[in-house]
């Protein structure tokens, strides 16, 4: 097994019992062994559980494993997803020793499908980050160059997965989190439309932006995992129920006749000359394979992250409100009564972020400026989200950088939250519009990896898919460095 061997290529060598499950899993953990030392992509791994699971699906009858989309395949997951008896801890103090009761709906997919959870990957505190430098545990280095971040909040499955660690892993992506740190460590990523898949079990950051999505080297393993963890379920009253059929004519590499746009806002100043390069090598090479390129606007996006960045703490103050010592996660052994307990628990459990999150939303949401923020805000989203339908009426799908630049230098933003929160200026427009957006490799700027995004309308993943794929192949670009 390569460390650049894909998810699905392994499954199909699990099926035809050319590899073991257990072999798989086993060489995911000498590689954590001998590389995570460094990067620091997990929080946890689960060996023992792993490798009995591993055995289990290897000892299944064949008919029983052909009928399992991932059959035997290992795949991480990020530590804000609950698995039933093993940590999930945010990557935050709060919720160190806490060990969820269930697992998450896509966990309980992926098992259905015959996956191995091998582990819990790193991540900005509640994932609220753009560089996985917030994480309580300490941050994730970028396996390209370890000075640099590997791009956040899921900075650790993107880590994992450039490493060659393991072949494909979950994110989750409020405002850009699992784009942007694919496009920082030179992977594929996918933010599925908002509703296709539950967020039952997701540790909420800001429910109404929250989507949980595939992060892989190879596109096809993106689709792959979204039709397994693309399910109805109930216990998420926004999960709409519609199923991701993954066809093999995606990945045929044929995308004459389709339209692209190209959203001027998204070029403007601020981008980073090595990224645009890159960009425009797509839009060339797309061009060349017969794609009709236009020019479109969206003319709301310059207020994106101002938007983004209201509703999201919002949300975030709300959600987190939980937190209080007394259910779950820590209690401040040194409180005095009920009022002093839930200070110092809030005090102790949370990191300087989620505090500046939990108190800029607690302000927006206060009387006498919800109106002027929080309601100013709600509506610049609905103009955001009209940009893209009108910009839709004339494309299949547009494409943008994922960030103005490559990934910085840890410590380079640390005490300058604005400058952090500027990073994700071109990934949190899809997150207010609901639409999916995909990240995929498509150069370097210097040593470091530089992902192209595409977004599409609604339920449209089908698109962006094949669009990735080509735009890949036509690049002839690989990012992983295991
Ligand atoms: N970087 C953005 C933020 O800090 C997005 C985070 C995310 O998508 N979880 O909020």
């Amino acid at each position: 097994m390569a460390p650049d061997q894909s998810l699905h290529s392994l499954v199909k060598a699990i099926r035809a019992g050319t590899v073991s499950s257990v072999d798989a899993c086993r060489t995911v953990f000498e590689r954590i062994e001998k590389r995570d030392g460094d990067i620091r992509s997990f929080v946890s791994t689960a060996p023992g559980a792993a490798l009995a699971r591993a055995a289990e699906i290897d000892a299944l009858p064949e008919k029983d494993k052909a009928r399992m989309p991932l059959a035997g395949a290992p795949v991480a997951v990020k530590d804000n997803i609950c698995t039933r008896h093993s940590a999930t801890t945010c990557a935050s103090r709060m919720l160190k020793d806490f060990v969820p009761p269930y697992d998450a709906a896509v966990v309980e997919a992926l098992e259905r499908a015959g996956a191995v959870v091998v582990g819990k990957t790193n991540l900005d505190e509640f994932a609220m980050g753009s560089s996985t430098e917030m994480s309580w545990m300490g941050g994730t280095r970028n396996p390209h160059d370890p000075a640099y971040v590997p791009g956040g909040s899921s900075g650790g499955s993107a880590a994992a997965v450039a490493a060659g660690m393991v072949a494909a892993a979950l994110g989750s992506d409020t405002g850009g989190s699992i784009r942007q740190p694919c496009s920082h460590c030179g992977v594929a990523g996918l933010k599925p439309t908002y509703g296709r898949v539950s967020r039952y079990g997701l540790v909420a950051f800001a429910s109404s932006l929250d989507q949980i999505g595939p992060i892989a080297a190879d596109v096809r393993d993106l689709g792959l995992l979204l039709s397994v963890i693309a399910a109805p379920d109930n216990r998420d009253s926004t999960c709409a129920g519609k199923i991701f059929e993954n066809k093999e004519t995606l990945y045929n590499g044929d995308v004459r006749g389709m339209k692209v746009g190209v959203p001027r806002e998204y070029f403007g100043e601020g981008l980073s000359g090595g990224v645009r390069a890159a960009i425009e090598t797509v839009v060339d090479n797309l061009r060349d394979a017969g794609v009709e390129i236009v020019d479109v606007s969206l003319p709301n996006v310059h207020n994106a992250v101002a938007t983004y960045y209201i509703i999201c703490t919002a949300e975030a103050s709300s959600n987190l409100a939980r937190y209080d010592g007394v259910k779950y996660g820590h209690r401040s052994p040194v409180a005095g009564g009920l009022a002093d307990m839930y200070r110092t628990t809030r005090e102790e459990g949370f990191g300087a972020e989620v505090k500046r999150r939990i108190m800029l939303g607690t302000y927006v949401l206060s009387s006498g400026y919800y109106d002027a923020y929080y309601l100013k805000a709600a509506r610049v989203r609905t103009l955001i989200g009209l940009d893209f339908d009108r910009a839709f009426e004339r494309c299949d799908a547009v494409i943008s950088p994922v960030a103005p630049t490559a990934a910085f230098k840890i410590g380079e933003k640390c005490d300058d939250p604005l400058q952090m929160y500027l990073t994700d200026i071109y990934t949190v427009s899809a997150n207010l519009a609901g639409v999916p957006g995909i990240s995929v490799p498509c150069g370097k700027d210097g040593n470091l990896p530089v992902g192209a995004q595409f977004m599409a309308p609604k339920w449209r993943e089908d698109t962006l898919l094949r669009l990735a794929f080509a735009a890949q192949k036509l690049g002839r670009y690989e990012g992983i460095c295991g």
